[in-house]
């Protein structure tokens, strides 16, 4: 594997193990040209997806893409990474297991909405204003009442984590006494 940062031709593999419930492997990369480390995952590819986009144009499938948009909506959520890559890799399955091959952006954003629905609403909704880019306040507004009103409290594009030491906003907060040399 060509180093991703000099183009040295012979990196080597310093740390090999499974990883995503051992679908796939993960190995640490070391480049003794210019020092640099980087990871590669190996998995089974059932077939070569090509993607079929609204505007008619074809591409290959691109799984690292797929995975940051997921990641994007999951941000900040308490999901734990390895049932992200779980649902990474079972969109995939499904999508490769599916027709001839080719698969349209719209199959791929509802295979991921399927998979994030039964995994995380917050996530689920704002993948879905995202991707299904609602040009009607209501579609919203159905797709809330679709989940039942659980976004209610929490359905906020990029909430803040919690604050571990919220206190009452009135009294304005005093630094703690700390020595002062
Ligand atoms: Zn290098």
């Amino acid at each position: 594997m060509r180093c991703p940062f000099c183009g040295g031709p012979d990196t080597q593999v310093k740390d090999s193990r499974p990883s995503e419930d051992s679908a796939a492997i993960r190995r640490r990369r070391v480049c003794p040209d210019c020092g640099g480390r980087f990871t590669t995952f190996e998995r089974v590819q059932l077939r070569e997806l090509t993607v079929l986009k609204r505007s008619g144009k074809r591409m290959p499938f691109d799984r690292d893409k797929l995975q940051r948009s997921i990641d994007v909506a999951l941000r900040k959520r308490p999901v734990e990474p390895e049932r992200i890559e779980r649902l990474v890799s079972g969109v995939v399955r499904r999508l490769e297991s599916t027709g001839d091959g080719e698969v349209t952006s719209e199959a791929i954003g509802e295979a991921v909405m399927e998979g994030l629905k039964g995994l995380d609403d917050v996530a689920y909704v704002r993948f879905a204003s995202v991707y299904k880019n609602f040009r009607e306040a209501q579609d919203f507004q159905d797709l809330l009442g679709t989940l039942g009103g659980r976004l209610a409290e929490d359905g906020e594009p990029a909430p803040e984590p919690p604050s571990v030491d919220s206190e009452p906003p009135a009294p304005p907060r005093r630094r703690p006494a700390r020595s002062r040399s």
